[in-house]
């Protein structure tokens, strides 16, 4: 017997036939495969300005059906002229996110299964590859086998989930009486170092701690966060009764990708029995080169790490790992079954691990790239970026006309261009940056490090090249001279 028939309702429009999506989906590909072919073609950035595309869009949703063609017509024409394409070669600003071959046919595939893994028997599949993915990230990354964990959207959302598992373990019967009104607590605080991401202090908001408790403990002068003002923090939290929660360190910061001392920060926290979490969410697959595990040390003594695959990884938003030593620590937080999910399987049910029920297939993704690239793979084009950024050091280095900030330790080049006696240096980096932008050939972006406005030059697309790096350098180059000329204009 067979279930379901392909007859269309009585006063439904004709949906997709499968001859039909045959054929559109064959065009689809063709149009992405041109897309990969041309993007290098586009400006990195759109020319418009805000509310132009949506002047673009109407107001409501289509009351009748409309053809295929149109609607790629208008992605083409509509949508395409309105986007940062973050695929392009020039794109160099924040961290790298590339959606390589592999990763997109993955989604497209997941997207045509869409099955949930909330629970194992919603499809066990789904859950058995997410393990294991899981794991075969954490032996890529040089891991101990005693961690595991899932995949969730964004670190965002992994540090909040840290966080709360960090808060579990702190403050008893969190999880049934909350935090509001309980005068036997003292405030909860989370310790980070001034140059973290501000995800951590979201979480902080989210976890109902409060920024105020949020403890942005200094750096020393590579931007790293010192150990001795975090133990001291802890000394005086402790003395006025309040109870530490989290330490959260970072390998790769956002800034300067900078490295905090994770052997030092785990002694502290063993010592004192905060949780320790390590975000890496950029750094964290370039832990698969030995030539830079050094860079990691001590995270294997963390409670949690949070590592992006759709940063420095090739795969497409969303996906950021979240695994812990003891990931026991996380069901304890947040494992909840109501009869209507209740399943009599001795399974790992994934919607124990997080704040989400429904979870897409990002497994899939994964999966197709290391199977795709191989580790080998993906550990050259990591290497082949390292190299360029190290070719970018050493143009600036011996270039009076700029100067380092911090350690290209990674793929990230942080320069401030040196402005001619009287301009002001920060006025002078921000003019430049937005005159380099301006061309829409690179797209660069920029931080502010010890008062200075800093250029970060990040590399990690799939598709950059030598070309496009020696181009953006030698744009700045080019601005800064013509700067030089004109001074800076209003
Ligand atoms: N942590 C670091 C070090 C980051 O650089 C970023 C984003 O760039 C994040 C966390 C947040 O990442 P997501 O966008 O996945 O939430």
């Amino acid at each position: 017997m067979t279930i379901g028939s392909t007859s269309t309702p009585e006063g439904w429009a004709e949906g997709m036939c499968a001859d039909e999506f045959r054929e559109t989906s064959a065009r689809v590909a063709d149009w992405i495969a041109d897309y990969r072919s041309r993007v290098a073609d586009f400006p990195v950035t759109p020319d418009v300005k805000p509310g132009e595309i949506a002047a673009l869009l109407p107001s409501t949703a289509p009351e009748q059906p409309e053809s295929m063609d149109a609607i790629l017509a208008d992605l083409e024409d509509t949508i395409l002229p309105g986007l940062t394409h973050w695929s392009h070669p020039g794109f160099m600003a924040y961290f790298a996110s590339s959606a390589s071959a592999p990763g997109i046919l993955a989604e497209f595939v997941a997207a045509a299964l869409n099955v949930n893994a909330m629970l194992w028997r919603t499809s066990p599949a789904a859950t058995e590859l997410e393990l294991r993915v899981v794991d075969w990230i954490c032996n890529f990354v040089g891991l101990p086998d005693t961690f595991s964990g899932v995949i969730l959207d964004t670190a965002s959302t992994s540090t909040f989930t840290a966080l709360t598992a960090a808060r579990h373990k702190a403050v008893p019967a969190v999880r049934e009486r909350g935090l509001a009104g309980r005068a036997e607590l003292g405030p909860l605080t989370v310790y980070i170092s001034e140059h973290a991401h501000s995800s951590q202090d979201r979480a902080v908001i989210a976890a109902g701690i409060g920024l105020d408790h949020l403890r942005h403990v200094p750096a020393d002068k590579d931007h790293a966060v010192r150990p001795d003002e975090l133990a001291r923090l802890i000394q005086a939290d402790r003395e006025a009764g309040c109870i530490p929660v989290m330490v959260s360190g970072t390998i790769g910061t956002t800034s300067s990708t900078a490295v905090d001392p994770c052997q030092e920060l785990a002694a502290i926290c063993e010592q004192e029995d905060i949780w320790f979490h390590v975000d890496a969410a950029y750094a964290g697959p370039a832990a698969s080169l030995p030539e830079l595990r050094q860079e990691f040390l001590g995270w294997e003594r963390a409670d949690s790490i949070v590592l992006n695959p759709h940063k420095w990884m090739f795969t497409p938003m969303d996906c950021s790992i979240l695994v812990y030593r003891n990931p026991a620590a996380i069901r304890a937080a947040m494992a909840l079954t109501p009869e209507y999910l209740a399943s009599d399987f001795e399974a790992p049910d994934l919607m124990d691990y997080g704040l989400a029920l429904g979870r897409r297939f990002r497994a899939l993704k994964l999966w197709f790239i290391f199977r795709h690239f191989g580790a080998e793979g993906l550990r050259r084009r990591f290497r082949y970026h390292i190299g360029l950024a190290q070719e970018l050091v050493s143009w600036l280095e011996t270039d009076p006309r700029f100067e380092l900030v911090g350690r290209a330790r990674f793929a990230t080049v942080c320069l401030t261009a040196v402005p001619p006696a009287g301009e002001d240096p920060y006025e002078w980096n921000r003019r430049l940056m937005a005159a380099v932008n301006g061309h829409r050939e690179v797209l660069l972006s920029h931080t502010v490090l010890d008062g200075r406005y800093v250029i970060r030059v990040s590399i990690g697309n799939e598709s950059v090249r030598k070309e496009t790096v020696r181009r953006a350098y030698e744009l700045l180059c080019d601005e800064h001279d013509q700067m030089c000329a004109k001074g800076i204009e209003a």
